[in-house]
Order: C-alpha cells, then sequence, then structure tokens
C-alpha cells in the first residue's frame, strides 16, 4: 500500500504523521462542485487534495460541455437569494483567475400561468429581484417578433441571466485550486473513506492502493453519490441518476444574429425556460454559431457506470415548443447535434448538502450531491458552503434547512411543494424524450 508523501514537510509547513501529509480537506470528485471547493479551501489557506476517479475534465459526469444557464427565477424563494448570492462569486473567481466564464445576457421565463411560475413571480417579488411581467403581446413587441407565446401564456424578463462555459469553468476552479496550493490528482478512484478511530481523522482510500489522511473529507460525487455513500457509511440516499441529452438546432439562414447572445451578433437574445409540460430550457446562440441549444430538463434512470449513451429519442414536444414559439425561424425536423449528460435527482429536486453524520463520520465528512439538473450556476456557492460546513460546523446565509438528509427519513418525497415537479423522470420503456405526461 502506498500513502502519500510530502517532498518536504517542513517546507509545506504541514502537520505531518509518521511522514504521510495530513490534509486539511479531502475532496473526492472533480466535477464543478469538487473543483469549486477545492478552489475556496485552499483560497482560506487549508491544504486540500482534490481526488478524481477519470482524467480531469472527462465527459461521463455532469459537469462538461459548453453551456449552463445562470439565472436567479426560481419558484422557490431560497434559491432565487442563492443565485444571487452565486451570481457575485463566480464574479469573484473571474477575477482570481483574470478571464470570464459567465456570458451576460437576461434570462427569459415563459409558460401558462400555472402554479410554478406565479411562484416565480413571488420568489422575485420576495427577494427584490427587479423583474418584468409581460404579457404574449408585449413579449412579440419586446422581442421584435422573434418569439412569440400562446394568447393565454405569461412571460417574466430578469437582467440575472445567461451562459456559464462549464469545461473552462471546471478547468478554472482546478487551476486556480492549485496556484493556491493544492493537490489534484485524477485516475483516482476512491473506494473507501474510514476514520481512524486510533490515530483520528479520516482515511480515503482509492483502488490504486493509496491513502490520504484529512482531518474533514467532503464528497461531490454527482451521480455516483449514492453509491460510494452507501459502499462507505450503509446509508441510502434518494439520488437518482437519469441520463439526459443536451440537443442543438439549426437557425434558419438569415435568423442566425436573431438569436445570437452578443450584441454584436445583433442578437441579445435571453436564456430561457418555459414551464409549460414538459419544462424546456436554452441558451442563446453562442458555442455554435448558427445553433440554438434546446432541450428538455428530464432523464431516463440510469446506472452511471453502465450507461446506454442514448443519442437519440423522439423529440415531438419539442420539435412542437420550438417551431411554435420561435415562428419557424429554427428548424426544428431533426436537432443537429445532441451530447449525453447525467442528473443525480433527488425526489423534490433540492440539493444534498449535510454532514454525512452517524457515529463514525459525525461532522467530519461533508456530502453535496443531488443537484438535481440546476446546480452548476450555484457551485461557488455551495462550495462556501460545503468548506463553511466541513471548517466551521455551519453555514450562515443559505436556507440549510432544505438540503439536510435527514428529510427523506421524514417524508420520502423529501420537501413537500405546493407546485408541480418540473422533472420527469422517464421510465426505461417510455422513448418519447419531450413528451412527458
Ligand atoms: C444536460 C445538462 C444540462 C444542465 N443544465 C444546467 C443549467 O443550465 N444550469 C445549471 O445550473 N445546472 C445545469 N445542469 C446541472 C449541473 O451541470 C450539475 O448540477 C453539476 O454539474 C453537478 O456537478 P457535480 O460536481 O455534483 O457532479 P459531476 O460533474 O458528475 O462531478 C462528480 C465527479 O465525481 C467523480 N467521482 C465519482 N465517484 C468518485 C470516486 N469514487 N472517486 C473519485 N471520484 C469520483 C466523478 O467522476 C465526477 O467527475 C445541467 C446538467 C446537465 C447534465
Amino acid at each position: 500500500m502506498v500513502s502519500y508523501r510530502a517532498k518536504s514537510l517542513e517546507e509545506e509547513n504541514m502537520e505531518s504523521r509518521s511522514g504521510i501529509i495530513v490534509f486539511d480537506l479531502i475532496v473526492i470528485g472533480a466535477g464543478v462542485m469538487g473543483s469549486s471547493t477545492a478552489y475556496r479551501s485552499s483560497k482560506l489557506g487549508h491544504r486540500t487534495i482534490l481526488l478524481e476517479q477519470y482524467d480531469f475534465l472527462h465527459h461521463r459526469g455532469s459537469s462538461h460541455g459548453e453551456s449552463r444557464t445562470i439565472r436567479a427565477t426560481y419558484p422557490e424563494v431560497y434559491y432565487t437569494a442563492m443565485a444571487r448570492q452565486a451570481a457575485e462569486l463566480w464574479a469573484e473567481a473571474e477575477a482570481d483567475a483574470g478571464f470570464r466564464v459567465h456570458i451576460k445576457t437576461s434570462q427569459l421565463d415563459v409558460g401558462p400561468a400555472n402554479a410554478s411560475l406565479r411562484a416565480v413571480v413571488s420568489s422575485c417579488r420576495k427577494t427584490s429581484l427587479p423583474h418584468s411581467v409581460l404579457n404574449a403581446e408585449e413579449l412579440s413587441r419586446m422581442f421584435s417578433g422573434r418569439m412569440s407565446i400562446p394568447e393565454d401564456w405569461t412571460a417574466v424578463t430578469t437582467d440575472l441571466g445567461g451562459v456559464i462555459r462549464p469545461t473552462k469553468a471546471v478547468s478554472m476552479f482546478q487551476m486556480l485550486a492549485v496556484r493556491n496550493g493544492a493537490v489534484l490528482k485524477d485516475n483516482m478512484e476512491v473506494s473507501d473513506i474510514r476514520r481512524d478511530e486510533i490515530k483520528g481523522g479520516i482515511v480515503v482510500s482509492t483502488s490504486t492502493g493509496e491513502e490520504f489522511i484529512g482531518r474533514k473529507c467532503v464528497v461531490t460525487a454527482g451521480a455516483w453519490t449514492r453509491k460510494l455513500v452507501n459502499k462507505v457509511s450503509g446509508l441510502e440516499l434518494p439520488i437518482q441518476p437519469l441520463e439526459t441529452m443536451v440537443s442543438y438546432w439549426r437557425i434558419k439562414p438569415g435568423h442566425e444574429g436573431d438569436f445570437s447572445i452578443t450584441r454584436g451578433g445583433g442578437g441579445n437574445f435571453p436564456t430561457f425556460a418555459s414551464y409549460g409540460n414538459p419544462y424546456i430550457y436554452g441558451t442563446p446562440s453562442l458555442e455554435y454559431p448558427g445553433l440554438i441549444k434546446v432541450g428538455v430538463h428530464g432523464g431516463r434512470p440510469c446506472d452511471p457506470d453502465s450507461r446506454p449513451w442514448r443519442t437519440s429519442f423522439r423529440f415531438d414536444a419539442l420539435r412542437k415548443w420550438i417551431e411554435e414559439i420561435f415562428r419557424g425561424s429554427v428548424d426544428a425536423s431533426e436537432p443537429v447535434s445532441t451530447q449525453s449528460c447525467m442528473y443525480s435527482m433527488t425526489p423534490d429536486e433540492d440539493f444534498v448538502i449535510d454532514f454525512l453524520g452517524g457515529e463514525e463520520f459525525r461532522e467530519d465528512v461533508v456530502v453535496g450531491g443531488g443537484f438535481s439538473g440546476h446546480g452548476f450556476k450555484m457551485a461557488p456557492l455551495v462550495a462556501k458552503v460545503l468548506v463553511d460546513l466541513a471548517f466551521e460546523g455551519k453555514a450562515e446565509g443559505v436556507e440549510m434547512r432544505h438540503f439536510r438528509i435527514g428529510r427523506f427519513a421524514e417524508d420520502p418525497r423529501g420537501n413537500v411543494k405546493d407546485y408541480m415537479a418540473q422533472v420527469g423522470i422517464l421510465s426505461s420503456g417510455d422513448d418519447s424524450f419531450g413528451a412527458v405526461e
């Protein structure tokens, strides 16, 4: 068995135990959550190591790709407040790095005036988030006819929106963590986490036979969280991996600039979400000129270690939506490019951010998982919360009760909400992605 050793313990000014480095924090999983946690922890001067089972920036989890939406419009008022804090922390990380990962534009939410959309407006009001509520005619005027919604739909616009470049952002956090002195190791699959009852500390072992010792440990294992947590503690977290798909559609010739995110491209087009059934979301044309990303928020249950890697679904509902809302300016016949990705769904779509607890791990192991297809925008705030929980035992400024592990023991549905669920989990026989009933 190999134990990770320092080149010079004195030089690195570290606590040591028989020549073995004792890290302040071991972070497991280098998606956006783990990478931003390593950045935050190392920025605060904690001796930090980040362990990833595959290559850094791999495409087998949830944090790869070209675009993620940032928006503060949520039916849940606590997410509205969190997204606003997260936006400030994205700006802080960008300032540390010296380059941008958040391309700003406005956010547009549309849909029938259902309970979810009413709750979105209410969240804006309660948090004093500047917003405008528009009817179909006003929306059409605002977008000079580029978009139209049915007469009985409503639209909400807010300034806080935009695209975060995911792979670039994860790489930014990793680069900053290294710059702050963190140790990053990939191709290190964590096989066990245990407490060293005699010497103290948390021992993390890998399938390559190495061991790392930390005062604290954060588990951010994405779609593998349920498996890893169950293996080390026996706890069954209801975090269901779903395989989902990103799809890009061709903008018809002559209209490309209309859907561009940049003013230069003529568009200044918003990031958008549609609260109908299914819930549809998208980003303006940016990463692939002439294409626009429009997708359905949902997916099919999968095992992250043996995924079907499906590349085609029946896009019926999506086609209809694109045809109607973009008034024939986008070719709705077929997506021209698709990419597979995974969600980690909880029954209530709320995150899991809590101490692992129990006799063995108590408050020394913290779990951040179950980001349910909407976590990316929150990553630097989630990182701050995870680091505060690990080192301070509490996190301030965020309503942590929504993210407790214990909520599922009280009610298997988790937090019960009075508006409809946004996400469709398709059964294995259902091929009609985009037609969730
Ligand atoms: C198609 C798609 C669109 C999305 N759109 C948005 C959006 O517009 N806005 C938004 O805010 N969010 C969005 N999300 C959600 C967001 O991307 C995720 O919430 C976020 O990326 C989750 O990050 P993570 O770090 O928890 O998981 P991951 O990125 O999967 O990272 C977990 C990491 O842990 C590693 N790991 C697992 N087990 C082990 C182990 N035993 N040892 C070592 N390493 C391990 C994995 O290999 C992986 O790298 C979207 C997600 C998808 C898939």
